[in-house]
């Protein structure tokens, strides 16, 4: 008989890849043996798995039904598996003014991103547009009560874009934590969570430019922290010339146009999540405010003519691969 642990000396850095929640979840493990690796990795790619059908937004699937409730304005019983991830969400939108605001799938869906494929314009309807942010979804709408839900306002739509990634990927550190395992990233599609160190050295992860191809900046991570960045260039459509992309200012109902990328470092990969997006929505002259609001401590904000904004203490942390001519720097958070 094999024995984990036993049988296999331990290897430097291994990988664990699928697909999953839209992106390739790569799984990076150090310092553990093979077997061990290779159990944890195929518990986790079950769960992410599990987690991309669940909360899919335009699939049929525990989400759609929970939207298909809602919108009936009875109360019901939530989903138990999906019910953390709501409690969260809502936190996080009030924390965030609601500039992440996870109930406006209606208006998601109006842009087109409700898909597999890329949109291919024209934008919608400034009617239809302006009907839907008048009806102002909200998560001050819903009462959530000993696992009761109910909505007040049938506008009310959840899409978990913003803050699901996170969400899994943290779910998947606890997973893993489960296993005994203390070293590893798990990086889905360049938002990631890194746990311990890689052998003597702390983990180094890359900042991707938002438009170039290469990596702009990189980062060392400490034993338990999150990086993730919302881009205008993850999902987008181009019309007669003009680019419009995935992260909507509720406010307005049309993509948030003051910045093309927001990065965020935080422990847990949720509030990271949900932050890069808000921060995002906030643009250069509303971030520095929400971030202290949600309790953030390191921001990088590019703003759509490549003006890089930050506090002192990202500053600290960041090494560019060209030294950018001038930085904003915000007062400390
Ligand atoms: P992220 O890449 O984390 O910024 O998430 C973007 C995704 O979240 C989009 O593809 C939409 O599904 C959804 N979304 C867009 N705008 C918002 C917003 N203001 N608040 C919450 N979710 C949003
Ligand atoms: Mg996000």
């Amino acid at each position: 008989m094999l024995l984990a642990g036993c049988s296999q000396p331990p290897d430097p850095g291994q990988h664990r890849q699928f697909f999953a929640l839209g992106t390739l979840i790569d799984i990076t493990f150090y310092g553990i043996d093979s077997s061990t690796a290779e159990q944890a990795g195929t518990e986790l790619e079950q769960l992410f798995l599990r987690m991309h059908a669940d909360w899919h937004a335009w699939q049929p699937g525990i989400l759609q039904e929970t939207n298909h409730r809602l919108a009936t304005q009875d109360e019901f019983s939530a989903d138990p598996t999906l019910l953390p991830l709501l409690e969260a969400a809502n936190r996080l939108s009030r924390l965030s003014n609601e500039l992440f605001n996870p109930v406006i799938g209606k208006l998601i869906a109006l842009w087109g991103f409700h898909s597999d494929e890329r949109p291919a314009g024209p934008p919608p309807d400034k009617a239809a547009i302006r009907e839907l942010v008048q009806q102002h979804p909200s998560v001050t709408d819903i009462t959530l009560d000993n696992g009761r839900i109910r909505s007040s306002n049938p506008a009310v739509s959840y899409d978990l874009g913003a803050v699901a990634k996170g969400y899994a990927i943290d779910r998947g550190i606890e997973r893993l934590r489960a296993h005994g395992i203390d070293n590893a990233i798990i990086n889905a599609g360049g938002d990631l969570r890194a746990i311990g160190r890689h052998g003597d050295r702390p983990w180094r992860i890359g900042i991707r430019d938002p438009r170039g191809p290469g990596v702009l900046a990189a980062i060392e991570l400490g034993d338990d922290e999150s990086v993730l960045t919302s881009g205008d260039y993850e999902r987008f459509f181009v019309y007669k010339g003009k680019r419009y992309h995935h992260i909507i200012d509720p406010r307005s109902g049309y993509p948030a146009d003051s910045a093309t990328s927001v990065t965020v470092i935080h422990t847990d990969a949720t509030t990271a999540d949900a932050a890069a997006t808000a921060l995002f929505v906030a643009g250069p002259k509303q971030w520095y405010a929400i971030a202290r609001r949600m309790g953030i401590h390191y921001v990088m904000l590019i703003d759509r003519n490549g003006t890089i904004y930050m506090n002192p203490a990202m500053r600290q942390r960041i090494h560019f691969e060209t030294e950018p001519a001038d930085i904003h720097l915000s007062k400390p958070l």
